[in-house]
């Protein structure tokens, strides 16, 4: 899978963008600010992921109202033309060659990326949500049933926790609780199904990434954590669903109390434990980047096993904080798919890979010339 082109018009701080890629390896540089991040982006919205920003109108330019992406995509053996126009106030468009698509669901079922950013340390360090969206974003990316089942599973979770709250002032609310219950365990089965078993493909293949990345130093273990009542989440989705039942109707009076919803998948977590201490409390800096970047190639491992291609890796801002073995693990690895990686003015980079080296300055890309 890869892009070879891209076009931009008012796409944050490029005023209009057409470049070329290589398949292999592209190398962005430029100094801090001037659209390294942005080009990234933009690749990775035209597959859906939209990480950097919660809302579309933020990719707009500033002062302008509208915005537009073209991304050239290869993949499936097939040439797909992928468009996005976004307006201020208005639902963005997307088009697969010229086809209006029905939402952003549908992009990765054409152009799946990885995208790995300096905000991915919080995988290691921050709460549970993060962890969760990882998951959550990688299933969604391979198994659309997971993305309907997680719709669903959020749509009944929001209505759940609104009858709670409002339960106190209308206790008449209360009469339609059990039929929520139910819907979400339901849901929340397959849920639980799916995340289990994207877990163990993630936790063996991360672990072996991490193992090289440190020279066989560092074993990393990851653990699902989800509803304490499922005993075995890699089960049949029924044994789930019963094991779900049994921990909402110990939780129930409990949930009435509190006025929050106190059982379910919307809890889950998975912990990181490296040569078995969490990852969270005791890692080095360059460790917690070893064991994000090691979450985020294994992911990518999964998505070439699943459908025979390399996704395309977008990796911002990787090196800092490695130290040199790791970082030419990290050169190392990524050969095989497509990949775009940034750096500032002043790293090697450029002369290690093979492939394209691109120059960015003011939101002007430039084919940069080979240093060394
Ligand atoms: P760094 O090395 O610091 O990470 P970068 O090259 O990755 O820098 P980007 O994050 O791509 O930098 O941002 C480049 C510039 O784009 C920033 O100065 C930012 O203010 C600007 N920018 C962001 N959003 C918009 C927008 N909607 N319209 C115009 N400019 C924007
Ligand atoms: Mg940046």
């Amino acid at each position: 899978m890869r892009i070879d082109g891209l076009t931009l018009d008012f796409f944050r701080n490029y005023l209009h963008l057409e470049a070329r890629f290589d398949p292999s390896v592209n190398v962005i540089y430029g100094e801090n600010a001037q659209g390294k991040t942005n080009l990234l982006e933009a690749v990775a919205y035209l597959s859906g992921l939209t990480h950097r920003s919660r809302y579309d109108k933020e990719l707009i330019q500033f002062g302008v109202d509208r915005a537009f992406l073209k991304g050239e995509v290869f993949s499936r053996d097939r040439t797909f033309l992928l468009e996005a126009k976004l307006q201020r106030g208005v639902r963005r468009q997307l088009y697969a060659n010229g086809v209006r698509l029905k939402s952003a669901g549908e992009l990765p079922g054409i152009f799946q990326c990885v995208l790995f950013c300096p905000e991915d340390l919080y995988l290691i360090r921050a709460g549970a949500a993060e962890r969760r969206k990882f998951l959550d974003e990688c299933i969604c990316q391979l198994r659309p049933r997971y993305a309907q089942a997680l719709q669903e599973y959020r749509r009944l979770h929001e209505h759940k926790t609104r009858i709670l709250r409002d339960s106190e002032e209308k206790p008449s609310l209360l009469e339609t609780l059990d039929e929520f219950s139910l819907g979400m365990a339901k849901a929340g089965a397959v849920v639980i199904h799916y995340r289990a078993h994207f877990l163990e493909k993630l936790r063996s293949a991360a672990a072996e990434i991490h193992r090289d990345f440190s020279g066989g130093r560092e074993e990393l273990s990851l653990a699902y954590e989800t509803v304490s009542t499922v005993r075995d989440p890699l089960g049949s989705v029924q044994e789930i669903f019963s094991q779900l039942l049994e921990h909402q109707e110990r939780h129930r009076a409990a949930e009435i109390a509190a006025r929050v919803c106190l059982s379910g998948p919307h809890k889950d977590d998975f912990s990181v434990e490296i040569n078995g201490v969490s990852a969270k409390t005791y890692s080095s800096q360059g460790q917690t980047r070893t064991a994000a970047l090691s979450l985020k190639l294994a992911a990518r491992e999964i998505f070439c096993r699943d459908s025979g291609e390399y996704p395309v890796l977008l990796l911002d801002d990787v090196l800092s904080e490695l130290d040199q073995r790791r970082q030419e693990f990290v050169l190392n690895r990524i050969q095989g798919g497509q990949v775009f990686i940034t750096c500032c003015e002043d790293d090697r980079l450029g002369q290690l890979l093979q492939g394209k080296v691109f120059h960015v300055r003011e939101g002007v890309l430039s084919a940069g010339p080979r240093r060394g």
